[in-house]
């Protein structure tokens, strides 16, 4: 293995680290407890643990969680009703309802109800347009994860090639723009895309955000490149439960420059940035200053 691995738990403990100190700094200097509120519908299994742990985290940067535990058959009135409470509710700064929701329920009708500044997801309407449109915003947390450590390994992306391969509003579509933003040359692909492989091989910096086990081979991996790998899937390995990435760890390692491994690289970044979305929140909302490095 040649390539340098960026360490994910390790970064996002100093970005909590970070968010912690102005919080801290918020409550002595301003009274200001930031506060997130996170919306759980039903009982999926992996969602209670996603929304357990961002609770924790949450009480663990000292800022104030609150839980909305509902049912998996509450009505788009119910949750409307709910999130114009939290809308209106100074303690709340961030608002987050756990995707994906029920199927009853029309996804962007309940996300384009959250008040776009409290919307520390980052997937509101107003802040997909401001986000593309180079405006400060709220950026979604996993891309903003993803940025972050790219910016920190290389300092300077400008010229570099970036292909994102993914093209979801959650993580493939921000993370492109965050790119153009640093002034990457930046390639989409997806399931349409012609020659992948070919594709992949002409990235400097590789993002894999597709939720395909080990789809990408280290020979599509340009030798020196930074790989990012998104994906969470589980697999059985030898009896056994197994995270693995979008790419095949052991064979890109060998190429790459440097890579991100699964578990213990975006993974943790993604509510370490949700946090550091919920200072952002707190900040703007009382006319503050934002915290440095918390956001782009
Ligand atoms: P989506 O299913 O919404 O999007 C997957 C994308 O991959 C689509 O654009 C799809 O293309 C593309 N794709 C699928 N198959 C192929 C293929 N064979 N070749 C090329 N492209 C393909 O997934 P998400 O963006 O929500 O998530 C992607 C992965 O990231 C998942 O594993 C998810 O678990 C993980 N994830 C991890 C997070 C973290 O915190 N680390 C947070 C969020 C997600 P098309 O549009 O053409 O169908």
């Amino acid at each position: 293995m040649s390539a340098a691995i960026i360490d994910g738990k390790e970064f996002a403990a100093r970005v909590r680290a970070k968010v912690a100190t102005h919080v801290g700094r918020l409550k002595a200097d301003h009274g200001l407890t930031p506060g997130l509120a996170v919306v759980l519908l039903g009982d999926d299994p992996a969602s209670q643990v996603y929304v357990r742990s961002k609770g924790k985290q949450t009480l663990e940067a000292g800022m104030n969680s609150f839980e909305y535990k509902l049912a998996n058959d509450t009505s788009e009135a119910h949750l409307l009703d709910l999130i114009d409470r939290l809308n209106r509710d100074p303690e709340v700064h961030g608002i987050l309802v756990q995707l994906p929701l029920p199927a009853h329920l029309d996804s962007d009708l309940v996300i384009n109800a959250i008040d776009p500044a409290k919307d520390v997801d980052g997937f509101h309407i107003s802040n997909v347009g401001l986000l593309g449109t180079g405006q400060k915003s709220m950026v979604p947390c996993t891309p903003l994860g993803c940025l972050m450590m790219l910016r920190d390994y290389h300092g300077d992306l400008s010229g570099m090639h970036a292909v994102v391969v993914g093209r979801s509003n959650i993580v493939g579509k921000p993370m492109a723009q965050l790119l153009l933003g640093d002034s990457c040359t930046v390639t989409i692909a997806h399931s349409r895309t012609r020659d992948l492989p070919a594709m992949c091989r002409s990235a400097d910096i590789l993002v894999a955000a597709v939720g395909r086990a080990e789809m990408i081979p280290g020979d599509w991996v340009k030798p020196g490149a930074t790989v990012i790998d998104v994906g969470i899937n589980r697999v059985e390995r030898d009896g056994r439960n197994k995270l693995v990435g979008d790419v095949h760890f052991e064979s890109a390692a060998a190429v790459a420059g440097a890579i991100t491994p699964v578990p213990g690289g975006v993974g943790p970044m993604t509510i370490a940035c949700l946090l550091a979305n919920t200072v952002t929140a707190a900040c703007r909302a009382n006319g503050l200053p934002e915290p440095d490095g918390l956001t782009v």
